[in-house]
């Protein structure tokens, strides 16, 4: 309280609050995070049911801060994305993860792909095919052992530039899902203006599956449609044999969830992939 004069006083609130305070730390400590190694990798296997064989791997970023412990990607990401951060991490997760799966192939283990998550910006900021055309001169990965994973909204917000991106990309020979399919937007247009290998139905639509009918029809759909348009589609989040055997009986060719494997480091994707673990 301030004086101003004799008997009014006027009361501020305090000059930061809690939620501001705590995003200032966690920028303050996102700003050096790659430098000082705090940032990793877990991989998720996917599985081709098929075969019922692992068929590729998701690279998840994992933050490991010094002051605040372990950061959920879903909440530091879109800080790094507002701080202009995601641009020089997205680079060292593609880079990470094609040397990483280079390293697997070259030690004898059957050959998977990778699958790396792509931020909106790193799409919008034009450079990503020189970034990728680079990463897998320098790793010597095999461009078909990449898959990026793209989200909607990037395909709807700037379509031109996004698209001459993706042919560019996938001249390289790399492959693209779509992610997080389903949510937030309902313009099907650019489904079949954009060339993708795959499209990943949301975990939000497979958690009720077997309950919700609507989210049931919803499934349906999005395999019809992916078949209808050449892609694979593959759903995320399956976490019991119940979603399992709903999402075979319709058709879904890949999945990816708990009920196989959670996101772990590479070490132990590795021991899975050579024991050839199957559903
Ligand atoms: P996403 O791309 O949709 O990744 C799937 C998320 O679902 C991961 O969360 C994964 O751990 C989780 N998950 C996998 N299986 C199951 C399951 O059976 N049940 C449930 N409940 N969850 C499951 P995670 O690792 O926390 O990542 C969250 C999000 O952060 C990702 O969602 C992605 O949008 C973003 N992200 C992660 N790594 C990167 C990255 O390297 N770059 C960018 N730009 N974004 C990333
Ligand atoms: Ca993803
Ligand atoms: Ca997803
Ligand atoms: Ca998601």
């Amino acid at each position: 309280a301030k004086s101003r004069g004799r008997n009014t006083y006027q009361f501020f609130e305090p000059v930061l609050s809690a939620g501001v305070l705590q995003r200032l730390v966690m920028e303050n400590a996102l700003r050096g995070a790659m430098e000082r190694n705090e940032l990793l990798l877990h991989y998720q296997p996917q599985v081709d049911l098929g075969s019922g064989g692992i068929c590729a791997a998701e690279a998840l970023l994992r933050w490991r801060s010094a002051e605040l412990g372990l950061v959920s990607p879903a909440d530091f990401i879109p800080v790094a994305e507002e701080m202009g951060l995601i641009i020089s991490i997205g680079e060292w997760v593609l880079r990470t993860a094609c040397a990483q799966n280079k390293a697997w192939q070259d030690a004898g283990l059957p050959p998977i792909r990778v699958a790396v998550n792509v931020s909106a910006l790193q799409v919008l900021a034009g450079t990503l095919p020189g970034i990728v055309a680079e990463t897998l001169r320098d790793t010597g990965l095999d461009p078909r052992y990449l898959e990026l994973e793209l989200t909607e909204s990037v395909m709807i917000r700037e379509v031109e530039a996004t698209l001459s991106q993706v042919i560019e990309l996938k001249r390289l020979g790399v492959t693209i899902s779509l992610d997080d399919f389903g949510t937030g937007y309902s313009s099907l247009g650019y489904l079949s203006r954009f060339p993708l290998d795959r499209l990943k139905i949301d975990q939000g639509f497979v958690r009720n599956i077997t309950t919700e009918p609507k989210n049931a029809a919803i499934a349906r759909a999005t395999v019809a449609l992916s078949q209808g348009l050449g892609m694979v589609v593959i759903a995320e989040g399956v976490e019991t044999e119940g979603q399992l055997r709903y999402l075979h009986s319709i058709g879904c060719e890949e999945i990816q969830g708990y009920l196989f494997s959670r996101p772990v480091p590479p070490e132990e994707l590795a021991v899975m992939v050579g024991q050839g673990k199957a559903l």
